[in-house]
């Protein structure tokens, strides 16, 4: 197998950013997530290089969703990131990470008047996403004495090789303005008061491994562009989003870069706003390719077990990662602790969880594998944790990060009380 920059294998022993993973979950027991922050800004920096060394005006919002821990938020923060937030906590999140109200776009279909309040009082930008939200934020910044930025998040009808529930730019997606119609979006918006419209907005869905799309996106968008010009709507960044995807499968899917990426959309972007006049920011929004890759979700197994197939009994399941059961996603798998050993049998691993469907990886082939030994699920950086549910009643488990050298928790693993502690004044 091909392993990702941020693991090696030492005395048959996978190591992530050099630190063995069995010696981590002796220290941080299991299931345990293990991040390679040097990866994760490793990927920052190869998207902020790919595309300001084409324009000078970029900003690369990191959507927070695909990994909230406030350490990653942090050291994306400081490395220069910006965030895209998709709810009144990630904004918080974000803020209390030490990212500027001026770096975040709030995102979201169905935002509420608290979640409007909030962005207004910040200064944080907002991506409308209907004209009822768009008279709800007018009234929201009457009331705060202030004027909101927006942008327009726009459907762009496009469509993406993608999985169904991963696409957002379908006709039929729930996101997003018809293209069709925003031009009077945005001229509803330039006679509201308290509205002040500053940006296009746009984001096709995740996982994207076809540079295509993402040029006609840029072409529907730089054309709306020169339109918003005639209309006179002032833009000063056009957003582009994110959804560059990662080769989950090492041996056969492509890997597209920042670098391939930038090199496709920049230029129609260029042309683009040349014919249009304006020199907007470029903005992207990239979620998945900045931590996917960082991190390993360590699960023990705790049986084998013969039956219609071999299964391999583990301590994490959908609880801890929920792509495989909700997108049929595909994690490569490497048994920990004889990481060196060539693959024998097929196996099936399956998770604690009381559903059919908690397979986290269905007929692969592994090196003999018996009760005790320590699973690895590579490439959980992304939609990992951030999508964890305490389903069944089990805690969240703990979260490390690696950086350089230093190895420290940044989450502890969650308890019994942590699960009783909400219910227990209300039933007393
Ligand atoms: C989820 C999301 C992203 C990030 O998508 P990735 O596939 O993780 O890069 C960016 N923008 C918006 C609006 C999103 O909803």
């Amino acid at each position: 197998m091909i392993l990702p920059p941020s693991l090696s294998i030492r005395e048959g022993h996978l190591c992530v950013g050099g630190e063995d993973c069995n010696g981590l979950t002796e220290r941080f027991g299991t299931p345990l997530y293990v991040t390679d922050g040097d990866r994760v800004l490793a990927n920052y920096y190869a998207y902020s290089t790919a595309l300001s060394s084409r324009y000078t005006q970029v900003r690369v919002l990191y959507a927070a969703k695909a990994n909230g821990n406030l350490a990653i938020l942090r050291m994306l923060g400081k490395a220069g990131a910006g965030a895209d937030v998709f709810s009144s906590g990630e904004l918080q999140l974000a803020l209390s990470a030490g990212m500027l109200p001026e770096d975040l776009l709030f995102n979201g279909n169905s935002k509420n008047a608290a979640d409007l309040t909030l962005a207004v009082q910040k200064g944080v930008k907002v991506s409308v996403d209907s004209l009822d939200e768009l008279a709800l934020l007018d009234s929201v910044a009457e009331a705060e004495g202030k004027t909101a930025e927006i942008a327009f998040r726009v459907n762009p009808a496009i469509e993406v090789p993608t999985h169904p529930k991963i696409a957002t730019g379908l006709r039929t997606s729930k996101f997003g303005i018809p293209h069709e119609q925003i031009l009077s979006a945005y001229q509803a918006a330039l006679s509201c008061e308290h509205i002040q419209p500053v940006g296009l907005h746009c984001h096709i869905g995740s996982q994207i491994l076809d540079m295509e799309p993402f040029v006609q996106e840029a072409e529907v968008i730089v054309d709306l562009a020169g339109k918003l010009v005639d209309l006179g709507v002032p833009l000063q960044f056009i957003d582009l989003g994110g959804g560059l995807g990662i080769p989950y499968r090492h041996a056969t899917d492509p890997a597209p870069t920042p670098e391939d990426y930038a090199a496709r959309v920049l230029p129609v972007f260029l042309q683009g706003i040349k014919e249009a006049g304006i020199r907007p920011a470029f903005w992207v929004e990239p979620g998945r390719y900045l931590v996917a890759d960082s991190t390993v979700l360590l699960t023990r197994v705790n049986s084998v077990k013969e039956a219609y197939c071999r299964f391999v009994n583990v301590d994490a399941g959908f609880n801890l990662l929920v792509r495989p059961a909700m997108y049929d996603a595909y994690h490569e798998v490497v048994v920990a602790n004889r990481a060196d050993v060539p693959p024998l049998n097929m196996c099936t691993i399956a998770g604690p969880i009381c559903e059919s469907g908690d397979i986290l990886a269905r007929d692969r082939y592994l090196p003999v594998v018996r009760a005790g030994d320590l699973v690895a699920i590579l490439d959980t950086g992304a939609y990992g944790f951030a999508m964890s549910s305490q389903y069944n009643a089990r805690p969240r488990c703990a979260e490390v990060l690696i950086a350089g050298k230093t190895v420290s928790a940044m989450r502890r693993a969650e308890t019994v009380e942590d699960l009783i502690a909400p219910m227990e004044d209300c039933t007393r």
